[in-house]
């Protein structure tokens, strides 16, 4: 063995090694929080590639592609750059993508198929459901993609659905009788288009490998050795996978705690952990039991909870760390306040500990809840990064930018030509745009497809000439860019499109604030793409080609983004903070009806998902933890009443501190600067108690509430948000990224100029610049 690599083995404890340096068959590693199982995953592969095994046989697949990339980097420094280059890892997602791409052919896919975000297919569906004149109210676009998307991880085809009596009563029943339609027009647009979705990826994959035996023969053969990290959350689909590639060697090998399955609302399913024993012959179980990761109190105190789970594997988890600091629980009368009361804790800590922004994150249930800390954090000039909020690719003028690109790809691409077909305007009106769409689906073909024949087609479809140049000029556009990117590179391809196609023009034309913001938006992006093409060629030993970028992007969560670079306190939902760990971790909202959420206290099951997510959160702390939680809480534009979340109760007391809103946190740092005598007195007098404050103007109503109430709050860590000008009308219930949810109570002005008065459930009434809103209709 390579000496670099004993000396790492040899920092292993007992229990890590057994699981590290176990050759061949099938074997399980469970075990609780920070107890070194991705350290074990990691080790494992580089102990392999010395005994001989081939980088291209081990297929490793991660929670994201971020830990994919770190981990090769760490292996990589114990084996070598060249060697970890072969290696096989990353996400479910990207690693099939990938191979789909090899055999597209066989499915009836073009090898230069666009993988459709979550916002390219809501689009489709919401096109979709108004092309069968549908009501829209009835078929919510959302839900009808949730049901699709089940469909899909439950390998249920549109020709299974409908021979599947059960499924089609129970649409008839929520009075959706045409879901299997559109499910099959869904289906057969995105074929046409030379588009698959995420569930596609998953789905299709299992489909290439049932129904071609020489492919999955060929990948089993290829991956001879699997690992997984993070196996207690993967779904049905992606189960099916991994067992179908793994059956012939069994050389599998998945690490996972069951204790932290927190992705059963999206089809993840802990019996794969469970059954792992039964499905593959002569497993080998391990389990870990030191957490190397956090302090006594914490490991204990996160014990004692998740005790209290009726459904569970027992676990010893214990660490020779030391004890720690009691975890400190914090009331405040308001989210304003607890926000203040974070920020100016992260700041003291930091002084006083010498710390980097980047050793403090603070968690919570729900996105809204970013908003009180983002104000207080800025006031305070603490610089902060939100994860999974509305990603870099998401905006509008990246995702016009890559709807151009896309189509240089793959120019059947519906949803990208869509976007960019008439932007910048160039004379090509909506209902162009629908007679397209008509007689694509006339002639079975794709919409470009039809543009390229306009000249012969355009007097049946009632088109005139005018429109018709304007229309074959688009394609001639396309497929000039088509030719540049056959020769050049991918930056220089997007760089020209940005020039040539008016789009950076278009952003100087607006000359406002917010438009050179989205010019230096696109800047950035194109600083990524030359940023890829050099990584791409260290660390893949590939070109960095436009369609690896576009694939790159298609599948980049909003983790993968973070380039780590800067000094940042982290802010993010729990369910993204898995795998993650942080000297000081603020949990924050711990509050009943918050956390656990009032939509997760149904059954048990939910209730016992909303702790292991509480385990979650107190795990990722090295040195501190903080739970806090608010007396009254500005929810649906009223202060409401909290109570502390039974989290708090479930923890021993011995491992608690219990603090009081009255500590001096609110004057201190402010304080410290007094001796420069550059105070802003005002700023030092105690606001008065919250308790009585009246609520905003325009509250809703008892029936508007009730409105709100009966939505299920989603996990929008990654839904897109679409432009709502002209959408939106009186009552129309959106959610905004930072203010949560809201009602329209009024409109003003037309298009481009259109504001919107909208009563906010954590903001109160505001008034805002649709153009610019972030919002989304729910
Ligand atoms: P989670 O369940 O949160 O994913 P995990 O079980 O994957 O946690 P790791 O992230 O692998 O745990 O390890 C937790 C921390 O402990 C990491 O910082 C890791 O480097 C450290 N660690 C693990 N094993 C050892 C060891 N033997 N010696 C020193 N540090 C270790
Ligand atoms: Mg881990």
């Amino acid at each position: 063995m390579d000496s670099k690599l004993e000396v790492y083995i040899e920092g292993l404890n007992e229990a890590q090694r057994a699981p590290t340096l176990h050759k061949d068959g099938a074997l399980i590693v469970i075990a609780g929080a920070g107890s070194g199982k991705t350290r074990v995953l990691t080790m494992r592969i580089a102990y392999l590639m010395s005994q001989g095994i081939d980088a291209f046989n081990i297929l490793s697949l991660t929670f994201t592609n971020k830990a994919a990339r770190e981990m090769k980097k760490r292996i990589a420094g114990i084996v070598g750059n060249s060697e970890a280059k072969n290696l096989w890892m990353g996400t479910f997602h990207s690693i099939f993508a990938k191979i789909l791409r090899f055999e597209a052919d066989k499915l009836g896919f073009p090898s230069n198929f666009t993988i459709y975000d979550t916002q390219d297919s809501q689009r489709l569906i919401s096109a979709i459901i108004k092309e069968m004149q549908l009501d829209k109210d009835i078929y919510k676009y959302k839900q009808v993609q949730n049901r699709i998307s089940s469909f899909k991880n439950s390998l249920i085809t549109v020709r299974a659905y409908f021979n599947d009596p059960d499924l089609v009563e129970a649409d008839a029943m929520a009075k959706r009788p045409r879901m299997g339609e559109i499910y099959k027009e869904y289906v057969d647009r995105c074929f046409k288009a030379g588009a698959m979705d995420f569930d596609d990826l998953l789905l299709r994959t299992n489909e290439l490998l049932n129904r071609f035996p020489e492919v999955l023969a060929k990948y089993q053969n290829r991956f001879q050795y699997i690992l997984v990290d993070e196996y207690q959350d993967t779904n049905h689909s992606q189960y099916l996978i991994v067992k179908a590639l793994s059956d012939r060697f069994q050389n599998i090998c998945v690490v996972g705690d069951d204790s932290q399955s927190i992705y059963a609302f999206r089809g993840a399913n802990i019996n794969n952990i469970l059954n792992f024993q039964k499905d593959y012959d002569n497993v080998a179980m391990y389990r870990l039991e030191q957490n190397y990761r956090s302090s006594k109190n914490i490991v204990e105190a996160a014990n004692s909870v998740i005790e209290k789970n009726k459904t569970r594997l027992d676990k010893t988890v214990w660490t020779a760390n030391e004890d720690g600091g009691q975890i400190i629980v914090h009331r405040s009368p308001t989210d304003g306040e607890e926000g203040r009361y974070v920020a100016s804790s992260i700041f003291e800590n930091r002084m006083n500990h010498q710390l980097m922004n980047g050793d403090f994150a603070i968690l919570y249930r729900t996105n809204a809840q970013s908003r009180a800390m983002e104000d207080a954090l800025r006031k305070r000039d603490i610089p902060y990064r939100i994860y999974g909020g509305l990603s870099f690719y998401q905006r509008k003028e990246i995702k016009d930018v890559l709807g151009y690109l896309r189509l240089i790809i793959n120019p059947k691409d519906e949803e990208a030509l869509k976007r960019v077909i008439n932007y910048p305007a160039r004379g090509i009106g909506g209902t162009t745009v629908d007679k397209l769409v008509v007689a694509a689906k006339h002639y079975g073909r794709s919409i470009f497809e039809v543009m390229e024949k306009i000249e012969q087609l355009g007097a049946s479809m009632n088109i005139n000439r005018g429109t018709q140049t304007r229309l074959s000029n688009f394609v001639t556009m396309i497929k000039s860019f088509q030719i540049l990117n056959d020769g050049g590179n991918a930056f220089e391809v997007a760089e020209t499109v940005t020039k040539k196609t008016g789009l950076v023009q278009e952003l100087k034309k607006d000359g406002t604030p917010e438009g050179i913001a989205r010019i230096e938006n696109i800047e950035e992006l194109l600083n990524g793409m030359r940023d890829f093409v050099e990584e791409q060629k260290q660390l893949a030993d590939t070109t960095g080609s436009l369609a690896e970028f576009l694939e790159d992007v298609a599948l980049a969560t909003d983790m993968d983004n973070d380039k780590g670079d800067e000094d940042r306190v982290a802010l993010m939902t729990i369910h993204l903070a898995k795998g993650l760990e942080f000297p000081f971790v603020y949990i924050v909202g711990m509050e009943e009806d918050l956390f656990p959420s009032a939509m997760s206290m149904n059954t048990r099951s939910e209730l016992e998902e909303e702790r292991r997510l509480f385990y979650v959160a107190l795990t990722r702390a090295e040195k501190q933890a903080y739970l806090t939680y608010t007396e009254s809480r500005y929810r649906w534009g009223k202060l409401v009443d909290a109570e502390p979340s039974r989290f708090i109760e479930e923890i021993d007391d011995k491992y608690l501190d219990y603090q009081t809103p009255m500590q001096s946190y609110r004057y201190k740092p402010l304080m410290d600067t007094d001796i420069f005598g550059d105070v802003d007195k005002s700023k030092l007098r105690l606001k008065k108690p919250v308790s009585g404050r009246p609520p905003s103007v325009g509250t809703p109503t008892g029936d508007q509430l009730r409105k709100l109430r009966k939505i299920k709050p989603t996990d929008t860590s990654d839904v897109p948000i679409s432009s709502v000008v002209g959408a939106l009308k009186r009552g129309t219930i959106v959610e905004h990224i930072r203010f949560g949810r809201g009602i329209v109570e009024g409109l003003e002005g037309k298009g481009q100029d259109q504001k919107a008065e909208i009563n906010f459930e954590n903001g109160g009434l505001k008034k805002l610049l649709l153009r610019f809103a972030k919002l989304k209709i729910i």
